[in-house]
This record gives C-alpha cells, sequence and structure tokens, in this order.
C-alpha cells in the first residue's frame, strides 16, 4: 500500500455530507460568483483570524499581489523577504515593479532570521527622515515593507519584526499561505496573549490551495487586515474596480480576482473542521518526534518557545536527501522537498546577481529538507511505517 504525501479523498470521505450540502446550497442559490456565501465567508475566516476585515481572493499569489497594491508598492521600493519559500512571495513583489531582497532564514524555525535583518538593515539602509522611509544606500530605493513567510505551519517571530517595523516606518505583510491557525504568544509584560497567523502584520495573505491545512476543491486565498480603508480598497480591486455601492462606477482598474462561491461555501464547511485537523496534525507530529528522536542523522521540526505549530508539513532534515527519498519511494512511501532549490539560486531570478553561498542556511536547508506524509487522516501505523523506512533508509547496515 502507497502512503501518498497529501490525501484529500479520506478528508473529503469523512465530510461528505458537509461538503455535498454546501455544494447544494449554492447550485439552488444559482449565484456562484461574490453574494452571500462569500460575504459570509469573508467573515468567518477574520473571526478565525482575530480581524476585523477579510477579503477572499482567487489564489494566495493574488492576495499577494493585492497586499503590495494597497501599500503603493511599486517601482523604486524594496521588499524584505527570504530565499526559502514558493515562488509565489517573491513573484508578486517583482509583479508591481519593485525588488526584492533576500535575508537568510533561521536554521531552527526556517523562518526569517532576525538578527541577520537586523544587520542588514543597520549596513544597507538609512532612515530619509525627509520621507520616513528606509533607503537603500547602494540602490536609493525605499524600503517599504518587510515580508515574513510562516514556513511549514509555524510562525516567523512576530513581536521583534513589528517592533523594527514600527521604528523605521517599514509594513509588514505576512504570508500565511501555510500557517492558517498557527498561533504567535507574546507577553506584554504582565499576560501572554495569543495570536493567530495573519493577524500581526498590517496584512496577512492566504492560499486556500487544495493541500493546506485549510483547502479549497480548486483554487482560492484571503487577505486578511485590521485597517478598514484597505479592505474596502481591496473589495474594490478583486472586482476589476467596480465600486461596491455602484456596480456601473470602477473607482480604478481592478482584477478578477474574485473568490468563487463554490470555493466559499466548501471553505465554510471544511473551517468548522480546522481546529480539530490542527490538533490531529500535532498529534501526529509528536508520535513522529518519538518515533525519530534518537536518530541522530535527522533533524526534527522544532517548535519555538513563541510558536503553535500547526504542521503544514512535517519536514525533517536528513543527509544524502535524494537517495533517501529514492529508497522511501522503492518502500510505498512518497516524499517531496520543499524547496531543494532556493529562490536566489533559481534561473527565473538570475537577474538579481545572488550567487551560491550568498544565503548559506537557506542553501542547507536546500540540500537536505524531506517532507514526509502529514494529514490529518494519517494513521498511526503508517506513521510507525515511515519512521521504519527512514531508519532504514539513513542505516542500511544495522538492524
Ligand atoms: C501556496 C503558497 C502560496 C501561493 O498560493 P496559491 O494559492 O498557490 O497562489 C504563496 N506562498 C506560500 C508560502 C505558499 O505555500
Amino acid at each position: 500500500m502507497r502512503i501518498p504525501l497529501v490525501d484529500l479523498r479520506r478528508q473529503h470521505r469523512s465530510i461528505r455530507r458537509p461538503l455535498l450540502s454546501a455544494i447544494k446550497r449554492v447550485f439552488k442559490s444559482g449565484r456562484f460568483v461574490l453574494g452571500e456565501e462569500v460575504a459570509r465567508f469573508e467573515r468567518e475566516w477574520a473571526a478565525y483570524c482575530g480581524v476585523p476585515y477579510a477579503v477572499g481572493t482567487s489564489s494566495g499569489a493574488s492576495a499577494l499581489h493585492l497586499a503590495m497594491l494597497v501599500l503603493n508598492i511599486g517601482p523604486g521600493d524594496e521588499v524584505i523577504t527570504v530565499p526559502f519559500t514558493f515562488i509565489a512571495t517573491v513573484s508578486e513583489i517583482t509583479r508591481v515593479g519593485a525588488r526584492p531582497v533576500f535575508v537568510d532564514i533561521d536554521p531552527r524555525s526556517y523562518t526569517l532570521d532576525i538578527a541577520k535583518l537586523r544587520e542588514k538593515i543597520e549596513r544597507d539602509y538609512y532612515f530619509d527622515e525627509r520621507i520616513g522611509h528606509l533607503v537603500n544606500r547602494a540602490t536609493q530605493r525605499r524600503l517599504k515593507a518587510i515580508l515574513p513567510v510562516h514556513l511549514y505551519g509555524q510562525m516567523a517571530d512576530m513581536e521583534p519584526l513589528r517592533e523594527l517595523a514600527r521604528r523605521y516606518g517599514v509594513r509588514l505583510i505576512e504570508d500565511a499561505a501555510q500557517a492558517h491557525g498557527a498561533e504567535y504568544r507574546m507577553n506584554d509584560g504582565q499576560q501572554t496573549a495569543t495570536f493567530k497567523a495573519g493577524s500581526l502584520g498590517d496584512l496577512g495573505c492566504f492560499s486556500f490551495y487544495p493541500s493546506k491545512n485549510l483547502g479549497a476543491c480548486g483554487e482560492a486565498g484571503a487577505i486578511v487586515t485590521r485597517e478598514e480603508a484597505w479592505a474596502r480598497r481591496l473589495r474594490c480591486l478583486v472586482n476589476n474596480g467596480r465600486s461596491p455601492e455602484d456596480p456601473d462606477r470602477h473607482l480604478e482598474e481592478g482584477f478578477n480576482y474574485r473568490l468563487d462561491a463554490l470555493q466559499a461555501a466548501i471553505l465554510r464547511a471544511k473551517l468548522r473542521y480546522l481546529d480539530r485537523w490542527n490538533e490531529r496534525r500535532r498529534e501526529l507530529a509528536a508520535l513522529y518526534r518519538l518515533a525519530l528522536s534518537d536518530v541522530e542523522e535527522i533533524v526534527l521540526p522544532e517548535e519555538m518557545p513563541y510558536a503553535r505549530h500547526v504542521y503544514h508539513r512535517y519536514v525533517v532534515r536528513v543527509p544524502d536527501r535524494d537517495r533517501v527519498r529514492r529508497a522511501l519511494s522503492e518502500q510505498g512511501i512518497e516524499t517531496a522537498a520543499p524547496y531543494s532549490v532556493p529562490l536566489h539560486l533559481q534561473p527565473a531570478y538570475r537577474h538579481l546577481g545572488y550567487r551560491a553561498g550568498d544565503f548559506p542556511v537557506a542553501e542547507a536547508c536546500a540540500r537536505t529538507v524531506l517532507s514526509l506524509p502529514l494529514y490529518p487522516e494519517l494513521r498511526e501505523k503508517d506513521i510507525r511505517r515511515i519512521a521504519r523506512a527512514l531508519r532504514a533508509a539513513l542505516r542500511p547496515h544495522s538492524r
């Protein structure tokens, strides 16, 4: 029996009734674009994330694109992000004519390294009082935003990021496409409070690509914010710039970036299970840890003291990764290597002028990361089988 990396069929079998009734509701309404389902999902998703506003989009990439537009990021601007992420994080920066600037990741959390970010800002930028922005000494471009990625289900360290953003007048955009329901614990001196992914930046961008922790049955995304004016503009931009009050007026040129009603209805049905599913992912991650913690060749994922990890992926690091992958595949176990080529070394970004060696942590991760099967419906005996196969692949001569 093969164990796939992700198995949506089992999930859909387990919630067949609520899914079908959501789909039927949309057919009965005859409303396939925007309408009540989308409006309700937006309210429910905002409430889940703990922010006042959510706007549905056609994908995570379109959410990121809109974030750039709403913050007036364009030619002459820079956005700092990581080279170790899915390409859409970066392609939506260049889409608006801005320049992505990379900072390496932290080797424990695999998210933006705060110390390296500070160093970079202090070395390469000066604060221009007249315009209230950091300016790159070499390029004279303005640093408009920092875009942390909550990789594999764990949030970046948001508190120091918020402090840096406040100090320097830089915006914070969260790429929360892999972190639905992930949390960040913050202590204000007396009390600890937890915040959901998406709620600590100026804007939080989500993808509901089918394999994400909350996935549609097709393409979908959302953007969340506390700022009413941005939410209003986003709602207009996703719908070809149409005024929400008067459909005959286009306030500006926008896009067809609408979330469809069928996907919204499906997401509403699935949202009720998200916490349960995330909890199950955490339990399964704990089982992996138990089964693998004595194998010293493996680096297991680490939950940072501030974080509640929701294990979008269970990613370990192993030596000789490609051989290990082949060995697991021969045992019927599907794995992945996200991301085996960091973005600064991708042909698409050759023109940015980065070289091998520029981001050693991202490059070391790219060589060693191995994503093991993980989804709420995975069985405990599957985990035992995967752990056994992984052990055997790493120590072919011991028994
Ligand atoms: C999935 C993902 C995206 C893009 O989402 P789409 O819905 O596929 O456009 C962006 N960033 C990260 C980190 C992702 O994992």
